[in-house]
């Protein structure tokens, strides 16, 4: 049994907080992932949880156990990192078996002989032989045990990263990017590995990564972050429909949610430009006043023709991404309010199922359906919510 408590941690390298007043609470047996741009703390954050960085304030507790003060060894954690960091000289069934032979280390296991032959004593020793054995075959390692790292392909060698994490059978694995060398192919398939690992093996899991596909795929729950702060921390699929702010609006779901200017009318329609829309039910009661609307690109429709309920607009950009057409359009009479890089203004994403027959230049009319639509403070601080905003799962 394994829960994690971070109570209000903070690091601080210089007059910079790396990681601001963070409280997070995972249950046993969760698969937590620490999702968020380059430099936003989260490997910052899962060093502190390791012990491998201390914490400027706060507190961290492994069950009812502070753990904080603790050193690296004394705190039953597993870290896998980016960088597979296995010894290039010795076998994958010695890399595997090292964290046991630690866990017995005297002082003369470096005299050369006396100590080849105590390690190789423990490597043979049945227990350690077995647990060996069955993390290589979980891993699909066991025709390769008698072989050298370098023999072996990246997702390979990540398999054997994670065998030598597993025969520790620590109460919580830590992962840092993990994937991030493997080209997109086996990216995939050692995501549905991990995901196996961790119903098998059971144990909490925390998982760096700044992938948002990942962290939805993986996740039991997701704390997204920026500038070493918490935006949300929930499931993967609530933090998708229901966003706490715009930010993480635009980070999750790809490609991302459009955002429009809008306003909110007293008689409980939402006006876009032109066009005046009834809100949808989960909306409605919300006051009037200026917000920002958030559709996903896969609740516009685009059509050549004039109909009453459309905006209008000129493709600039086709993406035939297989099952789907990614169709990039110039918004002619409302505004978008992207403020994240590489946005370009009043341009939308809509998404098409098949093969588009669209081409840049088209005119087109795009229909919205504000189904499952959100909407945001103009600033796009917070989400506006008909309910009281302290249902919302925001943690920052
Ligand atoms: P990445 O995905 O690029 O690894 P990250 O979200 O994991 O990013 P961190 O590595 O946790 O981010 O870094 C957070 C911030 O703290 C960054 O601005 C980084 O430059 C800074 N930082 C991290 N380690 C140190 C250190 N030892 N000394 C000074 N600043 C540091």
């Amino acid at each position: 049994m394994a829960s994690i408590k971070l109570a209000h941690v903070t690091k601080a390298f210089g007059a910079k907080a790396a990681v601001n007043d963070i409280s997070l609470d995972v249950s046993d047996g969760e698969f937590l992932v620490l999702l968020g741009p380059s430099g936003c703390g989260k490997s910052t954050l899962l060093r502190m949880l390791a012990g491998l960085e201390k914490v400027s304030s706060g507190e961290i507790h492994l069950d009812q156990r502070r753990v904080d003060t603790l050193p690296p060894s004394a705190r039953d954690m597993a870290f896998v990192f980016q960088s597979y960091a296995l010894y290039p000289h010795m076998t994958v069934r010695r890399n595997i078996t090292f964290p046991l032979i630690m866990r017995q280390f005297r002082w003369w296991f470096h005299l050369p002989l006396l100590g080849g032959w105590a390690k190789r004593r423990i490597e043979r020793s049945p227990a350690v032989r077995d647990l060996v054995e069955r993390t290589a075959r979980t891993l699909a390692l066991t025709e390769m045990l008698d072989r050298h790292p370098r023999t072996l392909s990246g997702g390979q060698r990540q398999r054997v990263a994670l065998g030598r994490a597993m025969v520790r059978q620590p109460e919580v694995f830590l992962m840092d990017e993990p994937l991030s060398n493997l080209d997109a192919k086996l990216r995939t398939a050692m995501r549905a590995e991990i995901i196996k690992l961790h119903r098998e093996v059971g144990g909490t899991f925390v998982y760096v990564t700044h992938d948002q596909i990942e962290a939805m795929t993986m996740g039991t729950r997701i704390a997204l972050m920026r500038d070493g702060v918490v935006q949300q921390f929930g499931a993967p699929r609530e933090i998708y429909a229901n966003p706490a702010n715009a930010y993480v609006a635009r980070f999750i779901g790809t490609p991302p949610m459009n955002l429009l200017e809008a306003r909110i009318a007293p008689d409980g329609m939402v006006q876009v430009g032109p066009l005046a829309l009834p809100l949808p039910v989960q909306l409605a009661g919300i006051a009037a006043q200026p917000a920002l609307l958030g559709v996903r690109p896969s609740a516009l429709t685009l059509a050549r023709h004039a109909t009453d309920a459309t905006l209008s607009g000129q493709v600039v950009l086709v993406e035939h991404i297989g099952a789907e057409s990614i169709i990039s359009i110039k918004l002619a009479d409302a505004r978008t309010a992207h403020r994240d890089e590489g946005a370009a203004p009043d341009e939308i994403m809509v998404a098409e199922p098949g093969y588009s027959a669209l081409r840049a230049g088209d005119p087109v009319r795009i229909g919205l359906d504000l189904r499952d639509a959100v909407l945001f403070a103009p600033d796009g601080s917070q989400r506006l919510t008909a309910r009281p905003a302290a249902s919302l799962a925001v943690a920052a």
